[in-house]
């Protein structure tokens, strides 16, 4: 069984983590040398996770209570509840059709006169064109972040430098994962000063902690394995464990409620070092096949299937969604030939504000409600991804009524 999601993460690289959480480095120094991978390391904060940050750059910016930030209209939940902790509102821009962002014209009609920021999310692994955004808010006197959690690049993209804030995280289930972390990218240098100070007052991540979060994703990584998974994934099906749930759940950060307390925390040092290896070994090649593989699936099925934002460029296809009719239908297929797909049960739909039920993103509404995410990562040979495309594109002509 090809397993849903493969961890981007190497032994050696666990096995070095281990190694640090023994013989942690210096903090400080190694904090700076993260920040140093980025054009403008005074500009530059590396924080426990994109969370941590966006909450730090909201803490610093003082925003007027009530102020409005328009998010693109899918996100994760965290998100939404942070800027809301802020005392701000968010308010949802819908996707273009086939798109993974809103167009121009969507973000210009949702401005209006409480406006403060806009919050646009690079999804999937695609990233939206900044510029006409950047002019637009310009226009406008808005503050424009970009969430890049998902697009991380390498050093091909490190945050548009006309943005205020561009945030890139390593969490699990991202690229180049260091089990955490996050760095930003913030321009005004006095609010980044802010952010710093803040977070010096913050509790360290103990190493200990970390040391937990590399035996339990070693552990994952095990399950991933292609004969472990599909033994795995039979026996809970067998036992009438919800095995979708508890992965979602086990690949996401911070679990249950005590989101601000679990993220307003410094990163240890151990996991700076990680992030530090992870961001010098970026294999460029690795991703660039990954792409092209993208590509050729996406040509394969866009004809007959719904992928979306998958013309995006760039693009590094960290997954690999497809909207269809019957998604439920269509997973049976996959795993029945050995590919194990998932719903991702992680994003949401930011809703309307209170007052305006109206402004709902319906369009956002349709794709997560029939989205399934592929099982596609640099591991999968090209023959499978070929494979891969033949399942759906049969899976999706089967779907007549029965
Ligand atoms: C993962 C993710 C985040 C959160 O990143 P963390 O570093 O885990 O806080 C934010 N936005 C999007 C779109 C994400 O996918």
């Amino acid at each position: 069984m090809w397993s849903r999601k493969r961890l981007d993460i190497g032994w050696k690289d666990l096995l070095a983590g281990v190694f640090h959480v023994c013989f942690p480095p210096v903090p400080a120094s190694v904090c700076r040398r993260v920040e140093a991978l980025w054009p403008a390391a005074e500009q530059t904060l590396a924080c426990l996770s994109v969370r941590s940050g966006l909450d730090l750059l909201l803490g610093a910016l003082v925003l007027p209570r009530g102020s409005e930030v328009l998010v693109s209209a899918i996100t994760i939940p965290d998100v939404i509840r942070i800027v809301e902790h802020h005392g701000l509102v968010p308010a949802p821009v819908d996707l273009a059709p086939e798109a993974t962002a809103p167009s121009i014209d969507q973000w210009r009609r949702a401005i209006n006169p409480a406006t403060k920021a806009i919050l646009v999310a690079h999804l999937f692994g695609g990233r939206v064109d900044m510029e006409p955004i950047l002019d637009l808010a310009q226009r406008h006197g808005l503050l424009v972040f970009e969430d890049c959690a998902q697009a991380f690049a390498g050093t091909t993209y490190q945050g548009h430098p006309r943005a205020d804030a561009s945030m890139f995280s390593f969490g699990v289930i991202k690229s180049s994962t260091a089990l955490g972390g996050a760095v930003l990218r913030v321009r005004d240098e006095s609010v980044l000063e802010r952010m710093r100070q803040r977070q010096t007052t913050y509790p360290l991540q103990s190493r200990w902690r970390y040391l937990q979060r590399l035996i339990k994703y070693a552990g994952m990584k095990l399950l991933a394995c292609r004969p472990i998974c599909g033994a795995f994934a039979h026996a809970c099906r067998a036992i009438g464990f919800d095995y979708d749930r508890w992965v979602n759940r086990a690949a996401r950060g911070f679990p249950g409620d005590a989101l601000l307390t679990q993220i307003r925390r410094q990163p240890s040092a151990p996991l700076l070092a990680v992030l530090e290896r992870r961001l010098r070994n970026y294999n460029v090649r690795r991703w660039q096949r990954h792409t092209e593989k993208g590509r050729t699936l996406a040509n394969l099925l866009k004809k007959s299937v719904s992928c979306p934002g998958a013309d995006t460029v760039p693009h590094t296809y960290w997954v690999f969604p497809v909207v269809v009719d019957a998604p439920k239908c269509l997973m049976e297929h996959l795993v029945r030939a050995g590919f194990d797909a998932t719903q991702g049960q992680s994003l949401c739909v930011v809703p309307p504000p209170g007052d305006r039920p109206s402004s709902r993103a319906v369009v956002a509404e349709q794709l997560l409600a029939n989205i399934i995410f592929l099982p596609f990562y640099p591991e999968l040979t090209a023959t499978e991804s070929k494979r891969i495309a033949e399942i759906v594109l049969a899976g999706t002509n089967h779907k007549q009524p029965a």
